[in-house]
């Protein structure tokens, strides 16, 4: 029997429970089954093409089928595939720690690996909570986090987030955790800076760190951009200050760069754009080209020798997963940043990025938008009721679903978090290919705003 959309949608329906969804809306909605991709594009089982303007969920960055990932995969599919990396290691595995060492902020010189995003987080946490408890420090056990951060869906990744729709339901299981008004430039006043409002916005966290000092064991932020929060975003001079905050007060400072790293906020680390080196450092999704899921921590001489000791006083970092340092995936990173090396990707992203602040700025005329901001490779159109009060659409309107469902239907993957249309493409995406993406997305509001 020939497989359509249609019949692998029902076979996937009858079996299977999808991620972020509401099941029910597939009895509306058709789900895509995607046979192949190739660059930007996705291609269903009967040949229609989407171009991927989310980066499949912000993890791909060179293209789908990549061949320089794609060859060194292959080549390491024949050579290992997984060893226990409990008293056991591989080449794939060194090299990347020593890549990524070199390449992240000065004083990072250790690694660890994980296997997603929010399992390199719940690594951050611990590893700081124990950081402190090895150093006598037992006082030391709260979290401090920003108002609308989002860092993943375990039980410690999810309680220091701070997105509602994702957090409340489940907020009886989750730990306690100091929650500061973040930065978020969208709320600034008119006329005023990015730089002021979060100079601005800082004095609340200087607070909160000086109350809390004795009992912090550290302050966790995605750095500039609040990706799963709607895509707001802060100037750097918040992420200066809140190091040197965190010095004085003598609080960890954890840099989630799961969603900005690898060059999406424009620099290869969103950090380096405040010139600060955080404690720790978590990475994922673009860490393997969006091939596998893998995932690394890393921090500070300073936090490894803490528990660098005889085995005896216990005072190692027990946590392990299965999959840890995973041989493939290791591969996959890589060959992503071999790319990185072979070519000028960060230089050609900055024209990419020039190119899209052009062509997005006429989103700025339509009477639905309230604001259109860019850091790097991510452009979000903030898609409101009324464009001078700013008031929202209710939510049960899905609009932003209307904007998805068209896209679609005119070979555009954007996927818009509630009501704000972002793009955020992968590396190869060609001029011309923004010019359609942009047309389409300004039709797809024009087609959500209608009634
Ligand atoms: C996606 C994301 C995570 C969680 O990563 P998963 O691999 O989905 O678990 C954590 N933090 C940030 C900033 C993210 O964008």
């Amino acid at each position: 029997m020939v497989s359509t959309n249609q019949t692998l949608a029902e076979r996937d329906l009858s079996v299977l429970w999808h991620p972020c969804t509401q099941m029910k809306d597939h009895e509306n909605i058709p789900i895509i089954p995607i046979k192949k991709g190739q660059g930007v594009w996705l291609e269903d089982i009967e040949g229609n093409r989407y171009l991927d303007a989310i980066s499949s969920w912000w993890v791909n960055l060179f293209g789908h089928a990549n061949p320089h990932i794609n060859a060194a995969l292959k080549d390491q599919l024949d050579t290992l595939e997984q060893v226990i990396f409990a008293g056991f290691t591989h080449e794939p595995a060194i090299q990347l720690a020593e890549a990524l060492v070199a390449l992240s902020p000065k004083g990072l010189s250790r690694c660890f690996y994980a296997d997603n995003g929010s399992a390199a987080v719940e690594v951050a946490l611990k590893m700081s909570f124990h950081y402190w408890r090895n150093k006598g420090q037992t006082h030391k056990t709260k979290f401090i986090t920003l108002e609308n951060s989002y860092h993943g869906e375990t039980l410690g990744a999810l309680a220091v987030g701070n997105v509602a729709l994702y957090k409340e339901t489940y907020a009886p299981l989750l730990m306690d955790v100091i929650t500061v008004p973040g930065p978020d430039c969208y709320y600034r006043e008119p006329g005023e800076s990015w730089a002021d409002y979060s100079i601005r916005r800082f004095a609340l966290m200087e607070q909160v760190l000086q109350r809390h000092a004795e009992t912090a064991c550290a302050v966790i932020i995605e750095p500039l951009v609040q990706c799963a929060g709607s895509m707001r975003m802060y100037d750097p001079i918040y992420l200066k200050l809140l190091r040197a905050a965190c010095d004085k007060y003598n609080i960890h400072l954890i840099a989630d760069e799961i969603a900005v790293g690898f060059g999406r906020s424009g620099t290869l680390f969103a950090c380096e754009q405040a010139e600060i080196s955080p404690d720790f450092m978590c990475l994922s999704k673009g860490l393997t080209g969006g091939y596998l899921p893998l995932s690394a921590v890393l921090t500070t001489d300073q936090v490894y020798q803490a528990f660098y000791d005889d085995y005896q006083n216990l005072t190692a970092f027990l946590h392990s997963h299965s999959y840890t340092g995973n041989a493939l995936a290791c591969r996959a990173g890589l060959a992503t940043l071999e790319i990185f090396q072979q070519q000028p990707i960060l230089e050609n992203n900055s024209q990419l990025a020039a190119f899209m602040a052009k062509i997005a700025a006429r989103f700025n005329e339509h009477p639905n938008v309230a604001e259109v901001r860019q850091t790097g490779m991510i452009v979000a159109i903030e898609l409101v009721k009324n464009k001078h009060t700013r008031e929202t659409y209710p939510w049960q309107e899905r609009r932003g679903q209307r904007v998805y469902q068209y896209a679609l239907s005119k070979g555009v993957l954007l996927r818009p978090l509630g009501n704000v249309i972002y793009f955020m493409p992968p590396y190869i995406i060609t001029e011309e290919q923004l010019l359609m993406l942009v047309d389409v997305a300004w039709d797809g509001i024009q087609q959500a705003v209608k009634d």
